[in-house]
């Protein structure tokens, strides 16, 4: 069969790709350490659990509001302003299937054929896939380790042409975890205004974040970065809800409005009983955050250090999210990539096949230096992950 262009033109998720492949390896019976998969180990916390059945129960088990129940809009607007100063109205808001899904619906309605969509890199693997699938251009702009790969002002001003419509923010980042301060933005924000580009800001790792910094991001700035910025969030990674498909954004109506129609010519409301739950993770207490976001703080320190004892590893300092980004290119020379593979695929595969050990390639993420390392794992698992590395990597000699 003929497929379409637009879905031959792209790869499968290689983070999903690389999850089915361990869980696999798994199911045979392979002792395998998983760094691959980028989702909280918790499990959603029992009041959010609970929220689900007792809607089940009272039956709310019908179409809801295509944008999303009036409620959670409210819990979303709250969150918004409470924490970030940030004032939306419900015509403002729009409740998808997933954080993911939120991204889809807002480039299918923002991009057209022509337009250019900045991609500082490394950066999440499904950003250019999903502006290709909205007919656009992805500009994929490298960053510097030595700059703890953020995008500064300077470049991105040389990336800029007149086709130039968007520029994607992702701070925590996946899969850095690098974290942009208040001056980094307001250096890029000033690029944006003057040169009138909207703002994709993805602050799904909003709220995990360490060494008790306060999240930025670009909307809090000025009321003018605001009405050129749409914030996509959601409640998979705060409240360990990967499961239930409930994501969001926030920003100028026209474009949320457009991505309503746009949701009621396909999905319809995201799921329901999903909604009454993530009502809950909004309003309800938030000490299991604090909790987890504790322990990610000092897995991040044990993985760390235990990867910078690795001989000729370096790796910057993650200030959020739940990924360290090492760089092991000093191991390259070593390796010897099939046709068409990247080195950092095939440091990937010989891990995989040698320690039984899952992590990203680096390229998937726009930079080939490095593998993702997710610790979103117990802290055995790290420890007995970076022994295995470590051996694999001296048999290398
Ligand atoms: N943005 C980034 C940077 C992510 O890592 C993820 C997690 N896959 C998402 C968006 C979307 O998450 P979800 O669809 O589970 O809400
Ligand atoms: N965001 C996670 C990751 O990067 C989940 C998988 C995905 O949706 O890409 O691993």
């Amino acid at each position: 069969m003929q497929l379409a262009r637009r879905i031959r033109q792209i790869p499968p998720s290689a983070t999903l790709a690389l999850n089915t492949k361990a869980n696999q390896l798994k199911a045979q019976g392979v002792d395998v350490v998983n760094f691959g998969v980028g989702e909280p180990d918790f499990d959603t916390p029992a009041n959010i659990r609970e929220a689900a059945i007792k809607a089940i129960k009272d039956g709310f088990t019908r179409y809801t509001p295509v944008g999303g129940i009036p409620e959670l809009k409210e819990a979303i607007i709250r969150h918004c302003q409470e924490n970030y100063g940030l004032a939306y109205q419900p015509g403002e808001v729009l409740v998808s299937c997933g954080g993911k899904h939120s991204l889809y619906n807002l480039f299918q309605v923002i991009f057209d054929a022509g337009d250019e969509v900045i991609i500082p890199a490394p950066f999440w693997v499904s950003y250019p896939p999903m502006v290709m699938l909205a007919d656009a251009t992805p500009v994929v702009v490298p960053t510097r380790q030595e700059n703890g790969f953020k995008l500064t002002a300077q470049e991105l001003r040389e990336r800029i042409t007149p086709k130039t419509k968007a520029l994607i923010l992702n701070s925590p980042s996946n899969p850095t975890g690098m974290v942009y301060s208040r001056q980094e933005l307001e250096a890029l924000g000033e690029v944006v205004l003057e040169k009138g580009l909207y703002v994709v800001s993805d602050d799904i790792y909003d709220r995990i974040l360490f060494d008790g910094a306060r999240f930025c991001n670009i909307a809090m700035l000025s009321p003018e970065l605001k009405a050129r910025t749409f914030v996509l969030n959601g409640v998979s990674k705060t409240y360990a809800m990967t499961g239930w498909r409930i994501g969001y954004m926030a920003g100028p109506q026209d474009g949320v409005a457009a991505a309503t129609k746009l949701q009621s010519q396909s999905t319809s409301n995201p799921t329901s009983i999903a909604q009454k739950a993530a009502v809950e993770a909004l309003n309800g207490p938030q000490d299991t955050v604090a909790a987890m976001v504790k322990e990610f703080a000092w897995r991040r320190d044990d993985i760390l250090r235990r990867s910078l004892e690795i001989p000729g590893v370096t790796c910057p300092k993650p200030g959020g999210a739940f990924y360290l980004f090492p760089n092991f290119s000093a191991y390259y020379s070593k390796l010897k990539p099939a046709a068409g593979q990247s080195h950092s695929g095939a440091l990937a595969e010989y891990l995989l096949n040698e320690a039984s050990l899952a992590a990203v390639p680096g390229a998937e993420f726009g930079e080939d230096n490095c593998l993702r390392f997710s610790y979103a794992t117990s802290r055995e698992r790290i420890a007995t992950g970076l022994d295995r590395i470590k051996e694999a990597l001296g048999k290398l000699g």
